[in-house]
């Protein structure tokens, strides 16, 4: 379980709320209706079969897609859209412009199954990269961040190696490292490990851990049951668009619904 670095007062908003979401690629209508609520400080794991809509669930949040219907709320403030007071007491949604679109997605920290390292650059230099040309943050500056967050991965001593000098789970490090020099207040990760060969994914799952440990926000898609059972405070599985079952990690051990059941038998 994560521990709230400040005591978060009882009125603290969510960190994410989604009400009723819904996404329609086409005529293909992926997510159904999903509802979370992820409090500040704690880590939600999903769960759930391929093609379930998670990825997409994760890329709504951080507005790689747009939603179809319902209301994502970051922090309290609701995404993509804003209400505008038209005449007469009338009201109407308009679209954020992109710099309001980039201010809001700078809240968020993203992690995918593959790295997506600049090839050309070192680990320092990737993860310098976003604070040095997005924040403008001055280069020496910049350098002290990304070698702080490259130690805090257990990559201080890989700072001007390239990315195939690298193992891909001290890539997928470095790629953890680059989303926190951002200073994000809530971190995704879609299936950070998948991709890796077994004998890797310990250490990555165990950076993702102390994370946790420092109280940071964490909403984590993964097949990692043992992770999912040790580090989640809330455990969401989802199949075929809905949320099926949620509840605290013990859910693990004694799934009521029938799909859930299933899933766990072929994932153990
Ligand atoms: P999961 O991450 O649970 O495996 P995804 O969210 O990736 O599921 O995908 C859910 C469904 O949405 C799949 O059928 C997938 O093919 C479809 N899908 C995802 N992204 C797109 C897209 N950009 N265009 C069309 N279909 C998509
Ligand atoms: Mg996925």
């Amino acid at each position: 379980m994560s521990t709230s670095p400040a005591t978060p007062s009882a009125a603290a908003e969510p960190a994410v709320k989604a009400v009723q979401v819904h996404k329609a690629f086409g005529d293909l209508h992926v997510l159904k209706g999903v509802d979370l609520t992820v409090a500040p400080g704690t880590v939600t794991v999903i769960l759930g079969p391929s093609g379930s809509g998670k990825s997409t669930f994760l890329r709504l949040i951080n507005q790689l897609e747009t939603l179809t219907g319902g209301v994502i709320e970051v922090q309290g403030e609701r995404i993509g859209v804003k209400r505008v007071e038209g005449k007469n007491g009338t009201s109407y949604l308009q679209t954020l412009t992109d710099k309001e679109i980039a201010r809001q997605r700078s809240h968020l920290g993203m992690v995918f199954q593959r790295f997506n390292l600049f090839p050309h650059m070192t680990a320092l230099e990737n993860v310098m990269e976003a604070p040095v040309h997005v924040l403008k943050m001055d280069k020496r500056e910049a350098r002290a961040l990304a070698v702080k967050e490259l130690e805090r991965v257990g990559l201080g001593e890989r700072l001007d190696y390239y990315p195939a000098q690298l193992s891909g789970g001290q890539q997928q490090r470095v790629a953890i490292a680059r989303a926190l020099a951002m200073k994000p207040d809530i971190m995704l990760f879609d299936e950070p490990t998948s991709a890796l060969d077994p004998e890797l994914v310990g250490e990555v799952l165990g950076v993702m851990r102390s994370l946790a440990d420092d109280g940071m926000t964490m909403i984590v898609v993964t097949h990692e049951i043992g992770f999912a059972k040790e580090v989640a405070d809330q455990v969401v599985f989802m199949d075929g668009g809905v949320v099926v079952e949620q509840g605290g990690p013990e859910i693990i051990d004694h799934p009521k619904e029938a799909r859930f059941q299933d899933f766990l038998q072929h994932v153990l």
